[in-house]
């Protein structure tokens, strides 16, 4: 454990903090990539966009699986976060979890890259629409759904709030109610890119701050990276908390190979006193 310099490095610092799946691991949500993660195939938008056939089955498991998304609790390290913010710690988190843990748990400046579950898009006018409420369109068009669905049980929750169900073509999905084009949650998949507005958001954020901590990230993907490698670019020391290696260890200053939770704990015990003070 190199908690010692990771408390060294970001004391007095006010730190941007950049989290991934394995924030949320502790939360129950299974993440992908990590080491023990299970096998998976993630959606790409191009499946989406291309077969209604796939829209129905992702529509029925969505159905299924938005709702223990949105009964997900935030854990120690999202609370350490929030804490550490309110402290004048932390100034804020750009996340790629579509799960709102952060919000849920009282950080204020949160930047989802990825989206979130809580809110649909439609892919042809851009109206937008609670999920909730779309919930219980879908409720009404499938009457008792859920119900049997659960019955059935073997639910597996899925960062992109997916769930694993084998009853699904008699699911009837919704359209637009605009334009009657295809409505997607609002989240970035796989050959999506980030809305430029929101990619400027984040290095602002970067940019504003004496170093950046990335939490629970493997970094795989380039959304999420090109962030460490502009603090690096720019002499903005980056710290990396995560359990296994990642892309951008080369880049840090400290990496320490751990869980989320404990480690985040630690900080918000040690650095929170030092900036109020
Ligand atoms: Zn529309």
């Amino acid at each position: 454990m190199e908690g010692p310099e990771l408390v060294a490095l970001l004391s007095g610092r006010r730190v941007a903090v950049l989290t991934g799946a394995g924030i949320s691991t502790d939360s129950g949500i299974p993440d992908y990539r990590g080491p023990d993660s299970p096998p998976a195939n993630p959606m790409t938008i191009r499946q989406f966009t291309s077969s209604r056939a796939y829209r129905q089955r992702y529509w029925a498991r969505n159905h299924l699986g938005w709702r223990h998304m949105a009964q997900t609790l935030p854990n120690a390290g999202h609370r350490a976060l929030a804490h550490l913010e309110r402290a004048g710690v932390v100034t804020g988190v750009i996340t790629q979890n579509v799960d709102l843990l952060h919000t849920k748990a009282g950080s204020r400046n949160v930047i989802n890259l990825h989206g979130t579950y809580a809110q649909v898009v439609c892919l042809g006018c851009g109206h937008t629409m609670s999920r909730a409420a779309l919930a219980d369109q879908l409720e009404a068009a499938n009457p008792g759904f859920a119900e049997r669905a659960e019955r059935l049980g073997g639910i597996a929750v899925a960062p992109d709030a997916d769930a694993v169900v084998a009853e699904t073509e008699s699911f009837r999905f919704l359209d637009c109610p605009a334009c009657d084009g295809m409505l997607k949650p609002d989240i970035v998949y796989f050959g999506e890119s980030v809305r430029k507005e929101i990619v400027a958001q984040a290095y602002s954020l970067v940019e504003s701050s004496d170093a950046l901590l990335v939490a629970g990230s493997s970094l795989t993907v380039f959304s999420g990276y090109r962030f460490v490698r502009h603090a690096a670019a720019l002499g903005i020391p980056v710290a990396i908390v995560n359990r296994g290696a990642t892309r951008g260890d080369d880049l840090a200053t400290v990496k320490v190979d751990s869980g989320c939770s404990p480690m985040l704990a630690l900080l918000a015990d040690e650095l929170s006193g030092l900036m109020s003070a």
